[in-house]
Order: structure tokens, then sequence, then C-alpha cells
């Protein structure tokens, strides 16, 4: 059954904690009710956005349209042999119930993503991430509805176009439909990536690499290092890692001998930490009226207490503003602005 909400507070919607409502919100759980939600929406000219639990999202104002939502939350086994699992799981399912789903059962492929904030029908669009290992590398397929013509589309992760935080549905197919569905291909032999020095370190404390223990390790480390959005409204990683040519690399480490920097798939090119360059323009745990940087974490921008839209981007902007000026790069949002 579809449901719909109008003047809707997003306040509980959005890990940041920012006031504001949407004119509508629209929940579904079958896909014929996701259709008839689109033919609606063809009909009046009203614009949308889909939602998942609002982690990566800073609402600028009111939303004037509706938000469509994902409701069903199934999670099933399609098929096993001796070396690998297809699992299919609904949008609506909550990322680490699934990955919880799959270290249960021995899977191995998700655990270094345990205690992401968020929806399996967000994880393809920022191919999320986290300590060596990215959603899209186990992602076999992506169910995608269109808005316009009301058809779905299976895209094999390849057509994905899987990047550092990126993929075609924030590219191409950005607005144009929703994710309904993912099937994941998860692997029956351990492989555990144990590539950062905490994790390795955590896990040892623990005992073997097993599953269980690497999700654990991954869940304490979260715990002790990211703001938890229930106390501190936040969107985790506000700003993505910039990638530079290498030559600008090297002027900054001229003056900056210690700045961490890391492979990117393109030659000639390095990938910075965004964090590390927040932190040393001085703005860890820097405060701009009612949004502030994260004392623990200079990445993550948080809500101080009763901020809006407008504020969040202002604060941001004055750390894009201070790190361009201190070293001559730029970084980008990794949040999606509404
Ligand atoms: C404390 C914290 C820690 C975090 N840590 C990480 C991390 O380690 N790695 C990482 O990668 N991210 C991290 N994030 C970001 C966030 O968890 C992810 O981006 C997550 O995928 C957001 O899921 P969501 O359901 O909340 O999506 P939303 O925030 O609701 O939506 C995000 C985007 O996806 C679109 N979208 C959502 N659902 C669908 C759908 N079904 N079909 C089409 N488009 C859709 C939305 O329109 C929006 O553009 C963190 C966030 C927080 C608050």
């Amino acid at each position: 059954m579809i449901r719909y909400y109008d003047h809707t507070d997003l306040t509980r919607r959005n890990s940041f904690g920012i006031r504001a409502t949407a004119h509508r919100l629209a929940e579904f759980t079958a896909e014929e009710e996701l259709r008839e939600i689109f033919a609606e929406l063809r009909r009046s000219g009203s614009s949308w956005r889909a939602l998942g639990g609002g982690n990566n999202i800073i609402f600028r104002d009111d939303f004037p349209g509706t938000l469509i939502r994902c409701a069903a939350r199934g999670i099933e086994l399609l098929s096993q042999d001796e070396t690998c699992a297809r699992v299919r799981a609904d949008a609506g399912v909550e990322w680490d119930d699934l990955v919880d789903w799959c270290c249960r059962r021995g899977l191995w492929g998700v655990e270094n993503l345990s205690l992401i904030p968020g929806t399996v029908g967000a994880a393809p669009v920022q191919n999320i991430g986290a300590y060596g290992a990215e959603a899209g590398e186990v992602i076999e397929s992506v169910r995608f509805l269109s808005a316009d013509t009301g058809e779905a589309a299976v895209l094999r992760g390849e057509e994905c176009r899987f990047g550092y935080r990126d993929s075609i549905f924030k590219h191409e197919l950005a607005g144009a439909g929703f994710i309904t569905s993912v099937v994941f291909r998860l692997a029956l032999a351990p492989r555990p990536r144990l590539r950062y020095g905490a994790m390795q370190q955590e896990v040892e404390r623990l005992g073997e690499a097993t599953l269980h223990n690497i999700r654990r390790a991954v869940v304490s480390i979260r715990r002790a290092k990211l703001p938890d959005p229930a106390v501190t409204g936040n969107a985790g990683s506000f700003f993505k890692n910039p990638v530079v040519p290498l030559s600008a690399a090297e002027r900054i480490a001229e003056r900056y001998p210690d700045m961490p920097r890391y492979a990117a798939p393109e030659p000639g090119t390095v990938k910075l930490a965004a964090g590390w360059l927040i932190d040393r323009a001085g703005l860890r745990g820097a405060s701009f009226g009612r949004v502030g940087v994260h004392s623990r974490q200079a990445l993550v921008l948080v809500n101080l207490g009763g901020a809006t839209g407008r504020d969040v981007l202002e604060c941001a902007e004055q750390v894009r503003t201070r790190v361009r000026e201190t070293f001559g790069v730029d970084i980008e949002p990794e949040v999606n602005i509404f």
C-alpha cells in the first residue's frame, strides 16, 4: 500500500538533524506502487527525489516536492555454490542489517562496511566504502525503475561505473529513477582485508581474523572515531578526498613533508586526505555559528544545535575557502544537497 504523508517534518529523517519539511513523502513497498507514484508525479509535474535514511543529505530549505522512500525490507539468498552466494536485498533494508545477515551466514565481502548508516538502495549511489572495501566490489546487479517510463532495468555491476564515492546514479541516471533492489555476490572462502593499521591491531586484539572479529573491530573503531548522529547531528565525511595532479601534491609536500597521499586510478594523479587538509588549515574543532568542524575527525561537520541547511552550507563554504587559500586545493562536498 502506498502511504502519503503531507507536510512531513524531516528533522528525524536526516542525520544532520536539520529542521525542514517536505511538501509530501510517498512510501511504497511493491514496484507496482512505485510505478503509480511516478505516473502521478508525471501528471502533476511535481519535483521528486529518492530518500533513504537521510544520512548523506543536507536540505538547503524546505523540500517543495515529493520525497520517495522504499519500505520493503526483504533479504533473500538467491543461490549458493562451493565458492559464492548471491543475495538480493530490497532498497529499504538497513545497510548494517544486511552486513549482519551476511556475517552470520559466513558470507565474505561486506564486513569492512559494518555500521555505515543508510539503506541498501543508497549504497550503490555513492558506492559506499570504508577500511579498504567498497560496495561496488560485491554488487552483481542493481534494479532501477525509470521515473519516465515506469520500466525496471537491471544494471550489471560493470554498467554502474563504480568509482571512488561515485557511480552512474550520480551522473546519467541522477534523478532518473529509483533503485528498488540490489544483488550481491559474496564469497564463502575467508578473505580478510586488514590493510588499515588500526583495524589489523584491533582484530589481533580480538583473536583470529574471522568475520565476526572483523565486524566487531570495525564497529568498535567507528564508534570511537565518529560522532553518533543520534547524539550529534552529522552526515559522516562531508567532503570527498580530492584527487590532484602529482605536481600539485609535490608542491604541497615541500612545505608539509608529512602530508598523507594515496594512489589514485588516473595516472599522474594522487588522492589527498581532505580531513588532513582541513585539520592542517587550522580548522579542527572550529565553529561557524551553529555548525562546527568535529574535534576528533576534521572531515565531519557537526550540528552544534538548531542548525539550518543554509548554516551547514555556509560553514562548508568557509572550510573550502580556507583549504583553497592554504593549499591551493579545492575540496568538494560528498553529501547531496537537496
Ligand atoms: C556517521 C556517518 C558515517 C558515515 N560513514 C560512511 C562511510 O564510512 N562510508 C561511506 O561511503 N559513507 C558514509 N556515510 C554516508 C552515508 O552513510 C551513505 O552515503 C549512505 O549510503 C546513505 O544512505 P541513506 O539511505 O541514508 O541515503 P540518503 O542520505 O537518504 O540518500 C543519499 C543519496 O542517495 C539517493 N538515494 C537514496 N536511496 C535511493 C534509491 N533507492 N534509489 C536511488 N537513489 C537513492 C538520494 O536521493 C541521495 O541522493 C556516513 C554517514 C554518517 C552519518
